[in-house]
């Protein structure tokens, strides 16, 4: 079956969805995108997507064209479209067609795109051996130059530091803030675990507010486990017990080794596999509960 992707509310077969290279979405990464996934024909944490969303637009100062409910219907819509039950979505709201010149003021109606479509980022291997992460020498974005909570469409900065990772045989890699603090992965937030407790990055450390760190924080408070958001260096990432990453692409995914430090017992340890599977209780039963 052709995938179909849904451009300003018309369904197309992907060789025909198309856009302008005129839009400054393409010409200028001028533009937003969220990465969402459906369980079971549900999305999980609709809401909390769609509100980022339209903080990063206002940010930008894009106003999107439709109501939350109607991206909320274009988004089943095209899942119904695609026969879709368990899928990663993503949405895109460029700024529109516009001129070869940086003027947002000339551009046209902002372009709206929905892709639903299956995504593994890792092989399931990954998730029982755990992966491997290096700090990149890229430094994530200060919050006063494009802040890191607006997922734009300028993806550069994450993607030149996930280049350093892979460049040296490692799946993901971890991003300092300006001030060497802990950041995040390139698309994935990050949490460490020592002696029981839980620290993770607070929001201000320039990073991009994820979703599933929320939902992530949720579960581990409701399991009695302490939770910390604070900053914290790499020293705090070597000398953890555990390490994770989390992202609605990815889930949670164990990491046992940073910048050539085994950590803990070198295995996924034990509270990220207890984490993992009440997260998955979470997803299933607000999933289940939805529908
Ligand atoms: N940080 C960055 C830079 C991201 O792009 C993402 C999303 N891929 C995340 C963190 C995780 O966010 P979420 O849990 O909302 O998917």
């Amino acid at each position: 079956m052709t995938l179909k992707i849904n451009i300003n509310g018309t369904l197309l077969p992907e060789s025909e969805a198309k856009i302008s290279v005129f839009d400054h979405g393409f010409l200028y990464g001028d533009g937003i995108f969220e990465g969402l996934r459906s369980y079971n024909g549900t999305v999980f944490r609709l809401k909390q997507h769609l509100d980022r969303f339209w903080d990063s637009a206002k940010a930008l100062f894009i106003e999107i064209p439709v109501s939350k409910e109607d991206m909320a219907k274009a988004i089943y819509d095209t899942l119904k479209a695609n026969e879709q039950v368990d899928a990663y979505i993503r949405l895109i709201v460029t700024r529109g067609v516009g001129t070869l010149g940086l003027d947002a003021h000339l551009c046209g109606t902002p372009q709206i795109i929905v892709i639903t479509r299956s995504l593994q980022l890792y092989s399931s291997s990954l998730y029982e051996e755990g992966i491997k992460i290096v700090t990149a020498s890229t430094v994530r974005m200060p919050a006063n130059s494009l802040n890191p909570r607006v997922k734009s469409l300028n993806y550069l900065n994450n993607i030149l530091a996930k280049i350093e990772g892979h460049n040296v045989g490692c799946e993901e890699a971890l991003m300092l803030n300006h001030q060497g603090n802990v950041a995040e992965c390139t698309g994935d937030n990050i949490f460490v675990v020592r002696n029981g407790k839980l620290l993770t990055p607070p929001i201000d450390a320039c990073i991009l507010e994820g979703i599933t760190r929320n939902a992530v924080i949720e579960v581990a408070k409701s399991m009695g486990l302490e939770v910390l958001e604070a900053n914290f260096t790499r020293h705090d990432v070597y000398c953890a017990d555990e390490c994770f990453l989390t992202g609605s692409a990815a889930e949670l995914i164990p990491v046992v080794e940073v910048d050539g430090r085994s950590l803990g017992s070198g295995k996924p340890g034990p509270v990220t596999k207890a984490i993992l599977a009440a997260f998955r209780e979470l997803v299933a039963a607000e999933t289940q509960q939805q529908r």
